[in-house]
């Protein structure tokens, strides 16, 4: 019927992870094809909505950035709330950033059900040469905790929009 055609889905998506892994540059290298080698000096979340077309569905991704608050540890549950969707980030090559990955899971996991779609990215895959974690680790930690994995480049645009696509067709397929 046309009411199916016409059906439309909105779903919430949040990018967590330690500062300056690379968050902001991934969700405006996603929807606005910026990048941008000054962190933005703005506090206060913010959100993008990208649409695209699933199985002749209009599909919306409100895409979350924090923005900064978790240089504060303050990403509130406000954050969170009604999310179906999460990217972990991390940086492959500051190694703490990747071990904060399961504080940022069990925050994720303590504001939303287990449904979440999640997929775990390491970025700045550019720099390669200077990588402190390797993809096996990655890929180990993904597999561990149930997560898609993907190494990124927000900067040159490696596999980012991938990223976003695979996320968002995991969610249409769990509703
Ligand atoms: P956020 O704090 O996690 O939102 O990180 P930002 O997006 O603000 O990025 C932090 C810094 O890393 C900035 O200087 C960016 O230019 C840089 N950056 C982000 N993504 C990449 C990337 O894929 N490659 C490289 N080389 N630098 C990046």
């Amino acid at each position: 019927s046309s009411d199916e055609e016409t059906e439309e889905y909105l779903f919430k998506i949040v990018i967590i992870g330690d500062s300056a892994v690379g968050k902001s540059n991934l969700l405006s290298r996603y929807a606005r094809n910026e990048f941008n080698m000054h962190s933005k000096a703005t506090i206060g979340v913010e959100f993008q909505t990208q649409s695209m077309e699933i199985d002749g569905k209009e599909v919306k991704a409100q895409i979350w950035d924090t923005a900064g608050q978790e240089r504060f540890r303050a990403v509130t549950s406000a954050y969170y709330r009604g999310a179906v969707g999460a990217l972990i980030v991390y940086d492959i090559t500051r190694r703490t950033t990747f071990d904060s990955v399961g504080r940022w899971l069990d925050e994720l996991n303590t504001h939303s059900d287990t449904t979440v779609a999640k997929m775990l990215v390491g970025n700045k895959y550019d720099l390669d040469d200077i990588r402190a974690v390797s993809i096996e680790e990655g890929k180990n930690v993904a597999e561990k905790h149930g997560l898609f994995f993907m190494e990124t480049s927000a900067k040159d645009s490696t596999n980012v929009k991938k990223a976003f696509e695979i996320i968002i067709h995991e969610i249409y397929r769990n509703i």
